[in-house]
């Protein structure tokens, strides 16, 4: 039998400054791409949206995905015939009653009548729904406080009656909010930091500085897989992978051994920044977090931020690692996050990292480089993957 489902979206959509025209639009979009190749279809009814299928689980699955998507209901449809609407909410309420495990669940009534035609207002079909179900049931408490189960009941052009429901991923629709270039690197951090930005409606394209050999191969497949992983939060990545070990083996040469670190940062900040204006990218995203390592300072902070020529989000600036730990488990990044493969960063660390550079030292320690001809070179020899 074909299942419905109520597809419900943030709220924020009405703040102001968000054109809801081209929220709405891009997120039917987001969804019509999250679910192609699937068996479906798309209905709306006075400005609600329904996905209906005969097989539900796997399209759930793809909409959980679905940045800007709040809720997903699992609806009984009817006719906007009240008797009709008590028997859906009959029949919803005894599913959730029988896997039930203690003595009574709580549960309200909540009825929107957007058509006006039908004769009852909200709080009398509240009413007369509540008594059929307490009368016709065992284990049912009213609690219109904090009720464990609302029973929704909406009356349209048809009426629909619904109990169960799924949290979405929230956010916004993917796209709606401009674009960076993230810094992905193969560790915990980048991933969530991308998908944080991503779930703001924020397009997403990667970097990742490869320094080959002395990062494997599998540590660039890594990324490539964290990229995907990614992927299905958003429409589609494209990761950009730059060539790295030519700077490093200059900034190892020719620059003081404690500064290496920063001086690398400042190069991979410079590279991200000027791809980025040549793709057309407005900002970009790292995932450090203040004092988590010991370049993560505010003065390496301050050091690298000097070199961008637009916004260099950071949006894991202050989290503890466990909870960003928590969201890269929860998105399903974690488990290709900690497989072992060495970054560039790894490899040529410091014994004694400078934890509070000085921007005036650092700009002269790095003078001796060639950072115009060293950026234009790696670029040019990016490889480029359409995830
Ligand atoms: P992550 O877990 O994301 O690797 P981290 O805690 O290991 O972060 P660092 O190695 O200091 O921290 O890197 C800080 C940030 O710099 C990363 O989150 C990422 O955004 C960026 N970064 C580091 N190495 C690379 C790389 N090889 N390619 C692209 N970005 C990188
Ligand atoms: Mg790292």
């Amino acid at each position: 039998m074909k299942q419905l489902l109520l597809i419900k979206y943030s709220s924020e959509i009405f703040l102001k400054g968000l054109n809801r025209n081209k929220f709405e639009k891009l997120l039917k979009d987001n969804i019509k791409a999250a679910l192609k190749g699937l068996e479906y279809t798309f209905v709306t009814d006075t400005g609600r949206w329904f996905i209906g299928a005969e097989e539900v689980e796997g399209i759930v699955e793809k909409l959980k995905k679905v940045f800007g998507v709040t809720e997903i209901c699992y609806v009984s449809e009817t006719e906007a015939d009240l008797d009709m609407i008590k028997e859906c909410a009959l029949k919803e309420m005894n599913e959730i009653l029988s896997s039930k495990t203690k003595d009574y669940i709580t549960f309200k009534v909540e009825t929107n009548r957007a058509n006006k035609l039908f004769r009852m207002n909200s709080m009398e079909v509240s009413g007369e729904v509540g008594g059929h179900l307490l009368r016709n049931t065992e284990g049912l408490k009213v609690d219109v406080r904090n009720p464990e189960y609302t029973v929704n009941v909406e009356i349209r052009e048809k009426a629909y009656v619904f109990v169960k429901r799924i949290k979405g991923a929230g956010g916004l629709p993917y796209g709606v909010n401009g674009s960076t270039m993230l810094m992905l690197s193969g560790g915990i951090d980048s991933p969530v930091a991308g998908y944080l930005m991503a779930r703001r409606g924020v397009g997403i394209s990667c970097v990742y500085y490869h320094s080959h050999p002395y990062t494997s191969e599998k540590a660039k497949d890594k990324v490539k897989e964290l990229a995907g992983l990614l992927k299905e939060y958003t429409r589609n990545i494209t990761l950009y992978v730059v060539p790295f070990t030519e700077i490093q083996m200059q900034i190892i040469e020719k620059c003081p051994e404690n500064e290496l670190t920063i001086i690398m940062r400042r190069f991979m900040m410079r590279i991200a920044c000027r791809l980025a204006e040549k793709l057309d990218i407005q900002s970009v995203t790292t995932g450090e977090s203040i004092g988590q390592v010991a370049s993560q300072t505010m003065e390496g902070l301050i050091v690298s931020d000097d070199v961008a020529d637009r916004p260099a989000f950071r949006p894991l600036i202050a989290m503890d690692k466990v909870d960003i730990m928590d969201i890269s488990r929860k998105i399903g990044t974690y488990e290709t996050s900690i497989l072992p493969y060495e970054d560039c960063c790894t490899i040529f660390v410091p014994k004694h990292p400078k934890t509070k550079p000085k921007l005036v030292d650092i700009k002269k320690s790095e003078s001796v480089l060639e950072f115009d001809k060293l950026t234009e070179e790696a670029i040019e020899n990016m490889e480029t993957f359409h995830i």
